[in-house]
């Protein structure tokens, strides 16, 4: 515990509009942590047994949750507190912040509500039945992939991509729909839009969002631009067409999101024959952040009809924490791995004199950045060599192409999310405009891909996300830019070092401890920006991202 939080914490003198929240706040953990709890380990179960009435229970708590949340007087009474300006007590204002926030996504009003959820709900279903079809004959996800990865001749891949796309076609007006029902919901409650509402009750602002994916945007032009053309060059070669002439179906994957498997290697065979549970726990109790009892009370292994993903999920803010995984011993669920107990250690090391409504990351976006921070070390050559104990030669093997595969893994990301950023962005503020052209400005101008000509069709609806993750794509990006800026600020401040070669972070206990007392510790305690300053000296920026993957 920091000597400033406990001060921070308890000198606190109230006046009476605090002392009104400071109530409301006692009698609403009250009702809501065992609420919380039960859902959480309801959710929990579901996600092992796969049974439906386990899910039932699951849907049945959480709309419990959400009625809690949708009183409209408790509203009324945050909404007057909030704009008193009397709340100067800083601990009670960021939960009164917090508070706010939850009920304002909530209120939006039951038959609206009911509609959006009907409508989202018919939309998954639609993507879920539906299959594409080549000649006649439908195709799986699976089987366009495979297609996109493997096949030479290009009118075959046309025919996979095409498929692909035709989804899109089927929902797209019913998307249109549901972005103007959501719209209207927002406007109801005073928002210019609904991603504008989305934004504002994550604590996120559009014009600071615009500013760190613009800077994003001209730090990654010119590195993305020579990046894509070694990469088009190789997969001209490939299909023996001209440079261009590469189309979106040239990439191995429907939106070209993901790295073509042009410079990957096979990590798998340094993983088969350990135990990767083991070199997760090994690896994390040397930085000084135990994990034994989070695997303790974890599921790791598969099983007949338990949850294929891997999740984490803090089931009570005291400490049960718990991971989800499949485990096999490759370099995949290497990462995952490590990616899920960077959200669990998160969860686990906050302070619990914390109150309970802060006792929770600062962001949905600062606990993946921690997750994707251990994530990356699966492929990292230094801790490879020592977790694994490689010889020098296949270290030098693992290097030749992992940095050059991490760092155009990275770019086609952040190119692609930038897409996804604009694309939404402007979906929400002018629903009527003309989508498909849209789409395509945005893929030929972050992207560099070539829209086949005369296409005119809406592409754009056949990412899912648009339906089941509104307004979220952006977070992913934002993680990933905080992990680069924590380890920057790691590597030269806490470790001292002169570069962040040869560092695998292993038995690197300062590194658990600076996480632990500069994020975990305190939770929600500050906004996500206020944390990041505090924590490395600097708000939220794509700089250091920008150093680490583009040199
Ligand atoms: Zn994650």
């Amino acid at each position: 515990m920091m000597l400033t939080m406990s001060v921070f914490l308890f000198g606190c003198a109230h006046n009476a509009k605090e002392k009104e929240v400071e109530g409301f706040i006692t009698a609403h953990v009250e009702k809501i942590r065992p609420m919380e709890k039960a859902a959480a380990l309801a959710s929990w179960s579901a996600a092992i047994s796969g049974k439906p009435e386990d899910y039932d229970k699951v849907s049945e708590l959480t709309l419990k949750i959400r009625q809690v949340y949708s009183d409209p007087q408790e509203f009324a009474f945050l909404k007057d507190v909030k704009e008193s300006g009397q709340v100067k007590n800083a601990i009670l204002a960021r939960q009164l912040d917090v508070l706010y926030n939850a009920y304002l996504e909530n209120q939006i009003e039951l038959e609206l509500l009911r509609n959006i959820v009907d409508l989202g709900t018919e939309i998954e279903k639609n993507f879920s039945t539906f299959r594409g079809t080549i000649e006649g004959k439908k195709v799986t996800d699976n089987g366009i992939k495979e297609i996109l990865k493997a096949e030479i001749n290009s009118f075959k891949r046309r025919q996979a991509w095409l498929a692909s796309k035709q989804v899109g076609a089927a929902v797209a007006d019913d998307i249109v729909r549901l972005v103007k029902l959501r719209n209207q919901a927002a406007q109801k409650l005073g928002f210019d839009n609904y991603h504008t509402l989305s934004l504002a009750t994550a604590e996120q602002d559009v014009e600071e969002l615009d500013r760190i994916f613009e800077e994003l945007y001209e730090l990654t032009n010119e590195p993305f631009a020579q990046l894509k053309a070694d990469l088009d060059r190789i997969l001209a070669a490939k299909y023996n067409v001209a440079i261009t002439e590469l189309m979106p179906w040239h990439y191995h994957d429907p939106f070209f999101q993901e790295t073509p498997m042009v410079y990957d290697l096979d990590l798998d065979v340094y993983y088969e024959d350990k135990d990767i549970k083991e070199l997760a726990a090994g690896f994390y109790a040397g930085i000084g952040l135990p994990v034994e009892s989070i695997l303790a009370n974890s599921d790791l292994y598969e099983r007949e009809g338990k949850n294929p993903h891997a999740f984490c999920t803090d089931i009570d803010r005291e400490g049960d924490v718990r991971i989800l995984c499949n485990l096999k011993n490759n370099e995949s669920w290497m990462e995952t791995i490590l990616h899920e107990l960077g959200h669990a250690v998160y969860d686990k090391y906050h302070d619990l004199q914390v109150p309970f409504l802060l006792r929770r990351p600062a962001h949905i976006f600062t606990t993946e950045a921690i997750a994707m921070f251990f994530g990356r070390l699966s492929r990292n050559p230094a801790w490879m060599q020592q977790m694994l104990e490689l010889s020098d030669q296949q270290r030098a093997e693992i290097e030749k192409v992992s940095g050059k595969y991490a760092q155009l893994k990275q770019l086609i990301f952040a190119r692609w999310d930038m897409v996804m950023y604009h694309f939404e962005k402007q979906l929400y503020a002018n629903p009527e405009q003309d989508l498909n052209r849209l789409w395509w400005r945005m893929v030929e101008k972050y992207q560099l891909v070539n829209k086949p000509q005369g296409r005119n069709e809406p592409d754009w609806a056949a990412k899912i996300h648009f339906t089941i993750a509104p307004c979220y794509y952006h977070n992913y990006m934002l993680g990933e830019l905080l992990a680069s800026q924590l380890h920057h600020h790691i590597v030269g401040k806490i470790l001292k070092l002169e570069s962040d070669e040869n560092l695998g972070y292993i038995g690197r206990r300062k590194l658990g401890e600076f996480l632990s007392e500069n994020v975990f510790e305190a939770g929600a305690v500050y906004h996500w920006n206020e944390m990041i300053k505090r924590a490395t000296g600097e708000e939220l920026t794509p700089k250091y991202f920008v150093e680490q993957f583009v040199k």
